[in-house]
């Protein structure tokens, strides 16, 4: 570690977890991983982990303390992050936030108004804007000097086409409301396509579909490396199924469950987002190594399930880009999971997708072109970094 060099420090907090990164800035280069970890288990047996960047376990403990919040969480992190950086000063800390509504499309440096604004954006992602908020204003008193940045989920997505953002409810509703498609799981995105030049520059300059495949998991349509259509709309519910979160649904099933099932507002949350997905139709789990080491059927129809959406949307964003040049695969499945990939590319055949089984084999974490040679459209495993994403953004905006 040089000691000119500024600490950059990223936040990605949830509702009982806070991960964290500490970036070192390169000059003119890009901010260099140095440690990494999480406190989890916050409200129940809140437990802090860190390694380094080559991966290797540093510390695994108890977090000490009766509260059992965010708050002891964020102070267990930094008293160990004081002990390894040894009296240097963090530079800047940039923060995951999910939803940036109309007003925020680019990160934005974070003061008092800035906050305010951010709370008004609670009602738009009930489960995790509010998780995000909390470590901001408990290290604005913990350390008051050091400039937080927001980097939003939604930003990357902010100048699609109009048609793209828009529901067809009455007009009112998407200018006076802010009820409009927004997107999601925009800094993952933006890392892809900012290092998707390096990979391939036709697919760099022309029409890519990124799968971004996790326990969350959407698609987006990138045209020249800009957003111009996705999957997530105005929560992080629609599109594609995922780990317990139903995707797209007829909103017609949710008035009959209020007005016939007669379940009320909260049940109806928890069933869309945490009873659903993978979870709900295979009865099993999430998890997508549990459902691939399964022999029951239902594992089988949660993941067949799961791969034909992915098909059929991947269809949908081709459309819209008129035309189909690359498609990504990243985040936990689109990285790991070879039966997703291979099942995804051998429905889309009819594209011209052709895979190089071989090459879908390869476990690496490097960028990796999966397609055959004569395959149309080439098919790549991008690893995402949506944590060196904030150390960027967060980096650039406070010089
Ligand atoms: P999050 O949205 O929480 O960031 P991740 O991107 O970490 O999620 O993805 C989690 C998903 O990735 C889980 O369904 C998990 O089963 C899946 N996954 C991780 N490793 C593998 C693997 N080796 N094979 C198949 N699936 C995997």
């Amino acid at each position: 570690m040089t000691a000119t060099n500024e600490l950059v420090l990223v936040i990605n907090a949830g509702s009982s977890s806070i991960k964290f990164s500490l970036f070192e800035a390169g000059a003119g280069a890009d901010p260099v991983l140095l440690y990494k970890g999480l406190a989890d288990g916050i409200y129940v047996e809140p437990k802090f982990t860190a390694k380094d960047a080559a991966d290797n376990k540093l510390v695994a403990d108890a977090i000490p303390g009766t509260a059992k919040n965010h708050d002891e969480a964020l102070r267990h992190m930094l008293a160990w992050l004081n002990g390894v950086i040894n009296g240097r000063k963090i530079a800047v800390i940039g923060h995951r936030v999910v939803h940036g509504g109309v007003k925020f499309s680019k990160p934005v440096r974070i003061d008092a108004a800035v906050i305010t604004e951010l709370e008004k954006l609670i009602p738009l992602a009930p489960l995790h804007e509010p998780h995000n908020i909390t470590p901001i204003k408990i290290l604005q008193g913990l350390l008051p000097d050091v400039p937080q940045v927001a980097c939003f989920d939604t930003a990357f997505h902010a100048n699609q086409p109009e048609l793209n953002q828009l529901y067809a409810l009455p007009y009112e509703f998407s200018q006076q409301e802010g009820i409009r498609r927004y997107g999601f799981h925009g800094l993952s995105y933006e890392y892809i396509a900012s290092v998707l030049p390096q990979i391939d520059a036709r697919a760099a300059n022309g029409r890519t579909v990124v799968a971004h495949l996790g326990n969350g998991s959407s698609m987006a349509a990138l045209l020249e490396c800009k957003g111009i259509a996705s999957t997530m709309g105005f929560t992080a519910l629609e599109g594609l199924p995922m780990g317990t979160r139903t995707g797209s649904i007829d909103a017609g099933v949710v008035l009959h469950l209020l007005n016939h099932l007669k379940m009320d507002a909260k049940q109806i949350e928890t069933l869309l987002y945490k009873q659903s997905g993978l979870l709900g139709l295979s009865g099993i789990s999430s998890d997508m190594r549990d459902l691939r080491s399964s022999k029951e059927a239902r594992a089988k129809l949660a993941t067949d399930y799961f791969v034909s959406r992915i098909a059929r949307e991947t269809g949908s964003l081709a459309a819209a880009l008129q035309g189909i040049d690359a498609l990504v695969f990243t985040a936990g499945i689109g990285e790991n999971d070879t039966e997703t990939r291979a099942e995804v590319c051998a429905q889309l055949a009819w594209l011209g997708v052709i895979l190089d089984p071989a090459a879908n084999a390869v476990r690496s974490g490097e960028p990796r072109r999966i397609s055959s040679d004569d395959s149309k459209v080439a098919v790549y495993v991008v690893p995402t970094n949506e944590e060196l994403m904030i150390a960027r953004q967060s980096e650039a905006c406070v010089h």
